[in-house]
């Protein structure tokens, strides 16, 4: 679903990602984790192009730019329409109500027929446990809401694949709980999702696959079990401790 080669990423003269790659395959939950200015939000943003990438292969279901070669612009639409994101500050329209921010996409982007819109934005709302909340501006909402109309609000795109760049960082610690269980029942549902977080919890859960990295590299990758309680690498162990 997912495959990544040797990707670069370069800011100005600093390098951010020095070579990635990785496969995520249909259905999977990848974690990603690693200390402050690793590089993981970069990375994400380069999966879907926020960010374009200094070289490397990015491929989404069959959506494959390189990045190598003079990239094709006019392709980086369709690799961005393969994936829903969702960010740490949820990014939501404040004049518009929770309904209506999960439509703007499907309606404006794709094209959907509103009616159509309406009944898909409404089925998702209640998804994510938000079936009451559906006229209720931003503002009216927790953050913990707010987020829901995020991960809504980017699944009314029908992605191939989510995601999410430290989703509860901003969240108070009472609403964490409430994200992560939509988070959750999306993987059980068979999404195909990569997430930043620092929730090691979710992360022993849920992950089919946790990634470390560590300043552009990855530097271990396996099984929740190895890495919390068998990583082969020095640099991991010292991370998780860290955190404890
Ligand atoms: P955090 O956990 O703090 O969010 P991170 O692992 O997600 O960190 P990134 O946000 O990817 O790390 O940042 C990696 C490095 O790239 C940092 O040194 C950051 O300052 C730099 N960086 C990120 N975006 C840009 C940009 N647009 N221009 C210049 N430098 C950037």
């Amino acid at each position: 679903m997912i495959q990544v080669r040797d990707l670069h990423k370069q800011f100005h003269s600093l390098q951010v990602l020095k070579g990635i790659s990785l496969t995520v395959e249909k259905g999977k939950v990848v974690v990603v984790i690693g200390p402050s200015g690793s590089g993981k939000t970069t990375l994400l943003r380069c999966l879907n192009a926020l960010e374009v990438p200094t070289s490397g292969t990015v491929q989404i279901g069959d959506v494959k730019l390189d990045f190598s070669q003079k990239p094709d612009r006019s392709r980086i639409p369709l690799l961005r329409r393969q994936t829903g994101m969702v960010f740490q500050s949820y990014n939501l329209f404040p004049h518009m109500t929770a309904l209506q921010n999960v439509m703007e996409g499907p309606v404006t982007v794709k094209k959907e027929d509103p009616r159509k819109v309406q009944l898909k934005a409404s089925a998702i709302l209640a998804k994510v446990g938000l079936a009451d909340k559906v006229d209720h501006y931003p503002a009216q909402l927790s953050g913990g809401q707010q987020q829901r109309v995020g991960i809504a609000r980017a699944l009314a795109m029908d992605p191939q694949v989510m995601l999410f760049d430290e989703p509860t960082s901003a969240l108070d610690p009472e609403l964490v709980g409430e994200v992560l269980k939509v988070m959750k029942e999306l993987a059980q549902e068979g999404m195909t999702m990569i997430v930043v977080t620092h929730e090691m919890s979710f992360a022993r859960d849920v992950a089919d696959e946790v990634i470390f990295m560590d300043q552009g590299v990855i530097v271990e990758q396996g099984p929740p079990e190895q890495i919390f309680r068998q990583s082969r690498e020095e640099r991991t162990r010292q991370f998780l401790q860290h955190l404890q």
